[in-house]
């Protein structure tokens, strides 16, 4: 007989890992204690990010996360913009470190290549002309819309493939066995696979309490409204700044001088952790960011001299139709190493999945596959359920 699997938690990392434990023929019952989901996979860029992924096996992971978003979209009609991304230079020592990445990149297994500045401008209409040496041209990046991912994903799971979900139905405490709501209903399960995100007081908060190194961060977005006349802005943008974010860079030699001009020249953009990039949502707004703050500096009031910064070295990098700001948000997640997740089994029956790293939405296929093939003992993939058994 099928297990039946709880997975408690409606966003990416949760929805990933139903649809994976789905798959592999389990029963699922999904618990999500808003109406919607609104943690941080409604808060992000949409952007499936695989060049953010250091070399070797978080990279093919990576990729492979990116073909099973593909495929779950294409089946689900979900939108989605396979743009790719430019990474633009403006400096000589952004230029450096491009070319130093690029003339690695095929050993290391990234598909990406140096474009000189007008053909970085014929592909990119968003490319601000104004100083631009060149960029990097990267086609594995893929653009999401957050909003309709954790509003559309959750009713293609229970359609084709027969998950049940309860939302707005908050759990209070689990056992291998046992689920129980915050009304006091309860579910008698086979297994539960806990992805509270960013939440670490929901769950077995002894358990990440006494694991330790989790810090949380805070990232301050923005978004425009829809750009005019159906105009799109063609592959995701990201800048120098970027570099000395992204853990993918980290081995280049030639960051340093870059990190040590930028540390000298704008302080501040240290001090915030930002570094900025651009994609666009299925109705044409861009969404804009971003910052990092952790822990003690996390405030619940957004700093405007953060978004002025960010929005300064955005129109360095970036030309739009109409840059006025119709929204301004943060989100907050988990981080702890350079790991993309924390995986722990504080008693046979139960995993905790929490997604670390800001790396969720690129990750989360990938990781729910092999969590749920290691965890379950699986690899079976099961026909998915009709409608009519839901
Ligand atoms: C501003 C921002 C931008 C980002 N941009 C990107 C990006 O472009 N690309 C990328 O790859 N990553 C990005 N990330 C990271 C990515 O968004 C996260 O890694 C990912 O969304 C984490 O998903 P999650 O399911 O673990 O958490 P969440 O989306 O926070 O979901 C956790 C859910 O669990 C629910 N929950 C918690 N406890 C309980 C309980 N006891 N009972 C019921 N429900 C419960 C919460 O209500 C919540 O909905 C970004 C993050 C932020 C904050």
């Amino acid at each position: 007989m099928a297990k039946t699997i709880a997975i408690i938690g409606g966003g990416i990392v949760g929805l990933s890992h139903a649809w994976a434990a789905a798959r592999s023929g389990a029963r699922v019952l999904l618990f999500e204690r808003s109406p919607v989901a609104a943690g941080s996979s409604v808060r992000n860029f949409g952007m499936v990010w695989p060049i953010g992924q250091p070399r070797g096996a978080w990279h093919q992971l990576a990729l492979r996360s990116r073909q099973l978003w593909l495929e779950i979209l294409s089946d689900a009609k979900i939108w989605y913009d396979p743009s790719g991304s430019l990474h633009l230079a403006y400096r000589e020592d952004e230029r450096a470190v491009l070319m130093e990445f690029i003339q690695q990149a095929p050993a290391d297994g990234y598909d990406c290549q140096w474009l000189d500045k007008s053909q970085v401008l014929d592909r990119s209409r968003a490319a601000q002309p104004r100083g631009l040496v060149g960029g990097m041209w990267s086609p594995t990046e893929v653009c999401v819309d957050p909003r309709q991912v954790t509003r559309e994903l959750p009713k293609y799971l229970a359609e084709k493939w027969g998950v049940e979900l309860h939302y707005g139905t908050g759990i209070e405490s689990v056992t291998p066995t046992l689920v129980t709501a915050t009304d006091g209903r309860q579910w008698g399960v086979d297994g539960v696979i806990v992805a509270s995100g960013a939440e670490l007081r929901s769950l077995y908060s002894d358990v990440l309490e006494s694991a330790g190194g989790f810090r949380l961060c805070k990232l301050q977005m923005l978004r425009t409204a829809p750009q005019p006349n159906g105009w799109r802005m063609g592959p995701m943008l990201a800048g120098g700044l970027t570099l000395r974010h992204y853990p993918t860079f980290k081995h280049c030699k030639s960051l340093v001088a870059l990190k040590h001009r930028i540390a000298t020249e704008s302080p501040l953009l240290d001090q915030y952790g930002i570094h900025v990039m651009a994609s666009q949502t299925a109705a044409g707004e861009i969404t804009l960011g971003d910052s990092h703050e952790y822990d003690a500096a996390i405030e619940p009031f957004d700093k405007e001299v953060i978004n002025d910064l960010m929005l300064a070295e955005l129109r360095g990098l970036i030309r739009l139709p109409d840059f006025a700001i119709a929204e301004r948000w943060h989100g907050i997640y988990a981080s702890r190493t350079e790991a993309p997740m924390f995986l722990h089994e504080p008693e046979a029956g139960v995993l905790l999945t929490i997604s670390t790293g800001g790396c969720g939405m690129t990750m989360s296929f990938g990781l729910a596959e092999q969590n749920i093939a290691s965890w379950l003992g699986s690899q079976k993939v099961h026909k998915p359920a009709t409608a009519a058994t839901i």
